[in-house]
C-alpha cells in the first residue's frame, strides 16, 4: 500500500477525519506513488482554530527574534535543498536542475523576509502641531491562507509563508494535491527551526479545502496562484467575505524577436523558455511573436532544436525536459495540438506520440511547435500550459506590440532585439506586469516582486517583495500628544498644525 499524506497542523502530522484520498503519481512511470487526504471543513477548521491560537504571542514576538526564526528556517532549506528538488521532480516530473532551481528561488524569498524588522520600520513625523507626533506603524492581519498550483510546490508557497509569518501573521497553506509532499517537508523544516506550534500549518485538498478558507471568519487574507478562472472566483468570493485577496492567474507569455536580435540567442531562449518544465510555468514563452523577415531565418534552426530535446524521466542526468504532471493534463494539451491542426496552424514539429523506453506508462509528450498561428485560433487565445510553441508573424514592432497588448493574459514577456531605443520603446508601451529584454523569463528578484496585469492578477498587489509585506500588514496611524504639552482648549474645527 502506497503511504498516505496527510495534513501538518499545529506541529503534527494529522490524518484528518476525511475518509476522500487522491492518488499522487511519479508522473516518469505513470505509477501511483502516495495517496493524499482531501481535507473536509472540520480539518480546515481545525487547522485555522490552531493558526488562530498560535496567533497573538507570535505577533508580539519581536521581528528580531521572528527573523531569527526564519534564518535556522534558511539555513535547513538550504541544507536540504536536494531532499526537497527530488521530492518535486518525483511528484511535478521536472527535471532535477530546475527542481533544485526552484528551491533555491524560493530560499531567494526567505532571505528577503530575513531582513523583516528593516522592512516593518515605520514612519515618524515629530511635532506635525506644537506638542503633537505622528507615526504609522504595520501590524500583521492574523490567520492567513495560501492557495497553490502544482506547477511549483515548494517556490510559490515560499512566495507567501515566509514574508507573512515574518510579519507576525500565522500560516495556513493549502498546495496541490497533485504533489503534496514538498508541503509537508517544509513544515517539518520550520517545526526544526522553532517555530512554534500552529503558526504554519498544512491542510491538502481540493475545492473543500479552498471553500472553508474562503468562507471561515477567521481568516484574514488569501493569496491564490493558479488558473484564472479559479483566481477569479477566489478574488470574487473572498473579497465577499471581507478577505484581503490576492489572487495570480493564468498566462500566454510572447516574446517578440526583432529583426535586429541575435538570433542565435533567441533560439536558446525560445527552446529553454517554451520547454523548459515541459512548458508548465506560468512565465513559460508560448509564442514567439516574429517581425519580419524573422521567421524564415529562425524556423530550420528552432525545428532542428524542438526535435533535438531530450525527454525523459527528470532524475536522469542529461535529461532537458520531463513528462507532463497528469494523464488528464497530456490529453488537454494533446487536444489542443489537434485544435491547432483543425484551425489551419502548421505543425512543424509534432510531440504526439512520444516514448521513453523502460518508462512505457509515463505522461510523455515531446516538444511541439507550430508556425502561421494567427490571433483568431484558440492555440493562440487559451493557456494550453504545455510543451507548445506557437510561431506568429507579423510585419512590424508597431504590431508586435499591439499583438501583445491585446491578448487579455498578461503575466510576462520578452522582447529580443538589440536596438536599446525600441527595447525601451517596449519596455513603456506593452501593457504586462513583468517585461524582459533579451531575457526570456523575467522573474523579479525576491525584493522586486512578482505580478501580472490583466487577467493574470485579481488584486492590488503583487507577491513577494515590498508589496508583499504591505499585503501581509495593515498601517497604523497614531497621533500623539502627552497631558502636558500646551492646551488648545477645545476644538470644533477640523484640527490644524499650530
Ligand atoms: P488550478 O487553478 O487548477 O489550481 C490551483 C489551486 O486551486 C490548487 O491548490 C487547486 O487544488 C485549487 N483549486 C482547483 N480547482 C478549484 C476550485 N474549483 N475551487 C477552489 N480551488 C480550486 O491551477 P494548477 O493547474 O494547479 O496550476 C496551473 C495554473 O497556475 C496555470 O494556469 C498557471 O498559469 C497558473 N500559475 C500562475 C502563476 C502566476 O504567478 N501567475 C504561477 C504559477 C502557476
Amino acid at each position: 500500500m502506497p503511504e498516505t499524506l496527510s495534513h501538518f497542523i499545529a506541529g503534527r502530522h494529522e490524518r484528518g477525519r476525511t475518509a476522500r484520498l487522491s492518488d499522487v503519481y511519479d508522473p516518469a512511470t505513470g505509477e501511483v506513488t502516495a495517496r493524499v487526504a482531501l481535507a473536509e471543513e472540520e480539518d480546515v477548521a481545525l487547522a485555522v482554530a490552531a493558526a488562530r491560537g498560535a496567533f497573538p504571542a507570535w505577533a508580539e514576538t519581536p521581528p528580531i527574534r521572528r527573523a531569527r526564526v526564519l534564518f535556522r528556517f534558511l539555513e535547513l532549506m538550504n541544507v536540504r535543498r536536494d531532499d526537497l528538488a527530488r521530492a518535486i521532480t518525483r511528484e511535478h516530473g521536472k527535471v532535477f536542475a530546475d527542481a533544485q532551481g526552484e528551491v533555491s528561488r524560493a530560499i531567494d524569498v526567505i532571505e528577503f523576509a530575513c531582513g523583516i524588522p528593516q522592512l516593518l520600520k515605520g514612519d515618524y513625523t515629530d511635532q506635525v502641531a506644537t506638542g503633537i507626533d505622528n507615526w504609522t506603524f504595520r501590524q500583521p492581519l492574523g490567520v492567513v491562507a495560501g492557495v497553490t498550483p502544482f506547477n511549483f510546490p515548494c517556490m510559490v508557497p515560499a512566495w507567501m509563508f515566509p514574508i507573512a509569518i515574518a510579519c507576525g501573521n500565522t500560516f495556513v497553506l493549502k498546495p496541490s494535491p497533485i504533489d503534496p509532499s514538498p508541503s509537508l517537508l517544509m513544515a517539518e523544516l520550520w517545526r526544526e527551526a522553532g517555530l512554534p506550534e500552529g503558526v504554519f500549518n498544512v491542510v491538502q485538498g481540493d475545492k473543500i479545502a479552498v471553500d472553508a478558507l474562503l468562507a471561515h471568519p477567521e481568516v484574514a487574507a488569501i493569496s491564490f496562484v493558479g488558473s484564472t478562472p479559479i483566481a477569479n472566483a477566489i478574488y470574487e468570493t473572498g473579497a465577499r467575505h471581507g478577505k484581503r485577496v490576492q489572487a495570480l492567474g493564468g498566462a500566454k507569455n510572447h516574446m517578440v524577436v526583432l529583426p535586429d536580435a541575435d538570433l542565435d540567442q533567441a533560439v536558446d531562449a525560445l527552446i529553454g523558455s517554451a520547454y523548459g518544465s515541459a512548458g508548465e510555468r506560468c512565465m513559460a514563452i508560448s509564442v514567439a511573436v516574429l517581425v519580419g523577415d524573422v521567421a524564415d531565418r529562425i524556423l530550420p534552426a528552432l525545428a532542428k532544436r524542438t526535435l533535438a530535446l531530450r525527454v525523459g524521466p527528470g532524475l536522469e542526468a542529461g535529461v532537458e525536459m520531463g513528462p507532463i504532471v497528469t494523464r488528464a493534463a497530456l490529453e488537454r494539451i494533446t487536444g489542443y495540438i489537434e485544435e491547432g491542426i483543425r484551425a489551419g496552424a502548421r505543425l512543424v514539429v509534432d510531440g504526439r506520440g512520444h516514448r521513453v523506453p523502460g518508462h512505457e506508462g509515463g505522461f510523455w509528450l515531446g516538444g511541439t511547435l507550430f508556425d502561421h498561428v494567427t490571433p483568431d485560433m484558440r492555440i493562440y487565445r487559451e493557456e494550453i500550459f504545455g510543451p507548445v510553441l506557437c510561431c506568429v508573424r507579423v510585419p512590424d514592432f508597431p504590431s508586435a506590440v499591439d499583438l501583445v497588448n491585446r491578448h487579455e493574459y498578461a503575466n510576462g514577456v520578452a522582447c529580443f532585439t538589440r536596438d536599446g531605443g525600441l527595447a525601451r520603446e517596449f519596455a513603456r508601451r506593452i501593457q504586462v506586469g513583468m517585461v524582459g529584454i533579451n531575457v526570456p523569463i523575467p522573474v523579479p528578484m525576491a525584493w522586486h516582486g512578482f505580478g501580472g496585469w490583466k487577467r493574470s492578477l485579481f488584486g492590488d498587489m503583487h507577491a513577494y517583495g515590498e508589496e508583499g509585506v504591505r499585503f501581509y500588514t495593515r498601517q497604523k496611524s497614531v497621533m500623539q500628544r502627552w497631558p502636558d504639552a500646551l492646551s488648545t482648549g477645545a476644538d470644533f474645527a477640523m484640527p490644524l498644525a499650530r
